[in-house]
């Protein structure tokens, strides 16, 4: 059957819709000429599979895959690899981008890419995920290659699938290539410190953001939404910080506590309970978990889904800052109103970059055939973000832009010069 590109899901903003919407006002601010424009919006290469898996009944089954590079102009392009029932090229093609934006606005030597493959992992046996992963990883042979193109896991994925792309390309080179993939399990040359990276990040924005709005951390109180590995260790660091923080959910409910929640007893809850807050004490249920995103708090912190933030509730906000732990969590057509109400926003591409500094180390790491202390990963995790921040907030203040905004120019003005000094293409 002919590859059919799905439709987009009407009545809903999309979020990649919304990130072009962003690239668009950064590109004009920056001057960007129409040449430039196309080679940065277009992805330099798209790849697309059919891949034979036995199944464990005997039968044989197809599945498609893809994998997107936006771009190589900075480095080997880097980005991860989602299994999902719903995964769609199109989809691919924005994330790649994403990546893209993300990494030249951490100062990263990578360029951007994506890849998925549509089927339902939690359907499937560990055995049919290992041979489509394996699948998978001789079909891009190619495209995969710790100086080409660095997979990383993504929804659907984690370090287990990881560590077979490694044993599969490592198999085809005749030698372990460790550095081809990160997201590993530490045994095989993870990074100490990638767990709770993305967390710290959003704990490193919002503290150099409130620093710049004259807000004391202990005094300052902030919601979080999403419970699960950016959410709750960015609310555990903040709370080590001394922030309050009144309200957290999951799929199962916000929870509320004027006094301020015990992050540390509720991980623990969580923990216990299957990575669910369902049943916690140590707060009371909202009536609608929406009220979450309107409640009084100083930092509003989304770390779950995309599009929560829309112009259904923007006007409702009353945080005075927001860090967006998740991607996309804010629509475009939000945008205005927020900024129109003096909310800072630290954006996803900023925010949540302390994953993907960490994925970087990773690599270093396996090309140095070395491995660094926790300390020195947090540090230089930590100065990254730091100093990625002051650029941005600084580049808000002379093109007199949002910090979204200023994080989009500061990623498109860096591949837009490496494009032209690189010249040639
Ligand atoms: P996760 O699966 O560990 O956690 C997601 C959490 O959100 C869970 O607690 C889940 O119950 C909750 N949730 C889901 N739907 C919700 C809803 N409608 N309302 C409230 N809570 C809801 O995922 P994660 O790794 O923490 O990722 C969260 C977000 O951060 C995603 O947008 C992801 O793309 C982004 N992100 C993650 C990383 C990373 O390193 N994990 C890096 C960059 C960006």
């Amino acid at each position: 059957m002919a590859y059919k590109e799905p439709a987009p899901i009407k009545d809903k903003e999309n979020p990649f819709e919304s990130m072009m919407e962003r690239f668009n006002i950064a590109a004009e601010c920056l001057g960007l000429d129409d040449d430039t424009y196309n080679v940065l919006k277009s992805p330099a290469r798209q790849v697309i599979v059919n891949l034979p898996v036995t199944m464990d009944d005997g039968s044989v089954r197809v599945f498609e895959g893809f994998r997107v590079v936006h771009s190589t102009i900075l480095g080997p392009s880097k980005g991860g690899i989602r299994y999902d029932e719903g995964v769609f090229l199109d989809e691919v093609k924005a994330l790649a981008a994403w990546m893209t934006w993300k990494c030249a606005v951490v100062d990263i030597p990578y360029g951007g890419a994506k890849g998925g493959i549509v089927c339902d992992p939690t359907k499937m046996s560990a055995g049919e995920i290992e041979r489509l992963t394996r699948a998978y990883t001789l079909a891009l042979i190619d495209t995969f290659g710790p100086d080409q193109d660095i997979p990383a896991p993504d929804m659907g994925t984690g370090p287990r699938e990881m560590a077979w792309l490694m044993d599969e390309y490592s198999k085809t080179k005749g030698m372990t290539i460790n550095s081809v993939v990160t997201g590993k399990p530490l045994v095989l040359g993870g990074s100490l410190g990638r767990v709770e990276a993305t967390g710290r990040g959003v704990m490193v924005s919002a503290m150099a953001a409130m620093e710049k709005l004259g807000m004391d951390p202990t005094q300052a109180t902030a919601a979080v939404q999403g419970f699960g590995n950016v959410g709750s260790w960015a609310a555990k660091l903040l709370y080590d910080k001394g922030v309050k923080i009144l309200a957290i959910s999951d799929v199962t409910g916000a929870y509320w506590n004027e006094n301020g929640i015990d992050i540390d007893a509720a991980i623990d809850y969580k923990n216990a309970h299957k990575g669910r807050l369902e049943g916690f004490t140590g707060a009371a249920l909202m009536a609608a978990p929406g009220d979450l995103l309107t409640s009084k708090v100083d930092i509003l912190i989304p770390a779950a889904v995309e599009d929560v933030i829309t112009i259904a509730n923007a006007d409702k906000i009353q945080a005075k800052l927001i860090v967006e732990g998740a991607n996309g969590p804010t629509s475009a057509k939000a945008d205005k109103i927020i900024n129109e109400k003096g909310i800072m926003v630290v954006p996803d591409i900023l925010a949540n970059s302390g994953g993907v500094t960490v994925s970087y180390f990773e690599w270093v790491q396996n090309r140095l055939g070395y491995k660094w202390t926790l300390e020195l990963v947090t540090e230089r995790a930590e100065r990254i973000m730091t100093d990625a921040f002051e650029k941005v907030y600084n580049t808000s203040i002379k093109h007199n832009v949002p910090m979204r905004i200023a994080a989009y120019i500061v990623a498109i003005d860096k591949v837009a010069q490496t494009y032209k000094f690189r010249g040639g293409f």
